[in-house]
């Protein structure tokens, strides 16, 4: 199957305003099929989940279920492996919080993670009083898994791995590294926020025991994610968040929870949020992953070729399109990394990213204070990835 780009670019009402939207990894463009799915719920059916009897609350339940079934199914869990979370953070958080850490325990973190799946576990390390050890990178960006066996420990507890980084774009082998996790003892978190949205993600042939994602990088709504804990690692944590809606039996100082995951969803959860990242996914899984992958793969191609013609571009992470999905964090020689994004807004009408990007560990490895970042989703076509290079060369001999 192939991505039909010039079919589906009117699923997005957005992109009419004539919009070159590359911040995909910041947050994706919604198609009219989320939109309407929220708007259904709102207005035809507004209830509580778990908890009526009637045919509102019946339906609205039905719907909330439904979409934890299409979630779990796209990244090949079963709907009990799922809990909805409000994102990416949020199911790090909760994983952080909720593990009862052990006197001794080590973390290892990579060098490349985004804030969200390295702070929680800064934190949990100081307040728990554990070690917290860094796996260190390559020159190209990858991860070392010399520096990664090194970090592992008898001691060690959890490594915390993004599959895909948000700033260079690079895949890490999270089979391999969860491999050597699990022998050395370790559980595994993968932060799936950059990866579950543009590629086949498969949590049983991956091996990981905890897997984080946003809706909202993935054409769903924001405030809305998934973790997935695997039925081995299901004992290990236990609900940081306790109230009404997670248990079965209340006598006072004595309660009984529900059975996981609802366990894990304590209050009101984000129902029309949920709904709207069924629709999501569903939209995906219709065009196919692995067609959603090829098309960017494409475009990462070209988009690379491109950008090597932009005079004092430097990028940070691989040149090689096989080596990474479709997100190219740059400076122009020693320019602001603001003023190139508003330089493309303004010039081109395109929408990029500037800043650390919630990475700046790995800004500083590789000597960068910043970075202008353009990153593509399936709507994005050749003609947009071109427009992007031929602006940061005029950009660049404007700036001189
Ligand atoms: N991890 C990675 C790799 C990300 O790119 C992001 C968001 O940019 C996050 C985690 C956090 O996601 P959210 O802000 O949706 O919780």
């Amino acid at each position: 199957m192939i991505v039909d780009v010039n079919g589906l670019r009117g699923d997005f009402p957005l992109l009419s305003s004539g919009v070159v939207y590359l911040d995909n990894a910041a947050t994706s463009l919604k198609p009219r099929a989320v939109i309407e799915a929220m708007r259904e719920y709102y207005e035809e059916y507004t209830e509580n989940v778990h908890r009526g009897m009637g045919r509102l609350a019946q339906r609205a339940t039905d719907e909330y279920e439904g979409a934890r079934e299409a979630v779990a199914s796209l990244i090949g869990a079963k709907p009990d492996e799922l809990v909805f979370t409000s994102g990416a953070t949020a199911s790090v958080n909760l994983v952080a919080q909720g593990l009862s850490w052990r006197k001794g325990d080590e973390i290892v973190v990579t060098r490349m993670e985004h804030h969200s799946n390295m702070l929680p576990w800064v934190r949990a390390s100081r307040t728990h009083g554990l070690r917290l050890r860094f796996v260190e990178l390559d020159e190209e960006g990858r991860l070392d898994f010399r520096s990664l066996e090194e970090a592992l420990g008898p001691r060690t507890r959890l490594l915390a791995i993004t599959q895909a980084s948000n700033v260079t774009g690079v895949v890490n082998d999270v089979k391999s590294a969860a491999r050597i996790a699990h022998d050395a003892g370790a559980l595994v978190l993968v932060d799936g926020a950059q990866s579950v949205p543009h590629m086949p993600v498969d949590v049983r042939s991956m091996g990981a025991d905890f897997l984080a994602f946003s809706a909202h990088k993935m054409l769903g709504p924001t405030g809305i994610g998934g973790l997935y804990v695997s039925e081995g690692a299901r004992g290990e944590i236990s609900p940081p968040w306790l109230g009404g809606g997670i248990v079965s039996d209340v006598t006072g100082e004595e309660y009984a929870l529900l059975e996981f995951p609802h366990d894990m969803e304590p209050g009101t959860p984000n129902i029309a949020g949920a709904i709207g990242f069924g629709a999501a996914v569903r939209y995906l899984a219709r065009l196919g992953m692995d067609a959603v992958l090829e098309h960017e793969s494409r475009l990462t191609d070209v988009a690379l070729r491109a950008l090597r013609d932009v005079d004092g571009l430097r990028l940070l992470g691989p040149w090689r399109s096989d080596r990474r999905l479709g997100i190219f964090s740059f400076a122009i020689r020693n320019h602001s990394v603001d003023e190139v994004a508003a330089l493309l807004s303004e010039m081109s009408g395109i929408e990029v990213r500037s800043g650390y990007h919630c990475a700046q560990p790995l800004h500083t490895r590789y000597g960068f204070r910043g970075t202008t970042r353009a990153s593509l989703y399936l709507y994005n076509t050749e003609d947009e990835v071109r427009l992007l290079a031929e602006s940061l060369g005029r950009i660049s001999a404007i700036l001189g």
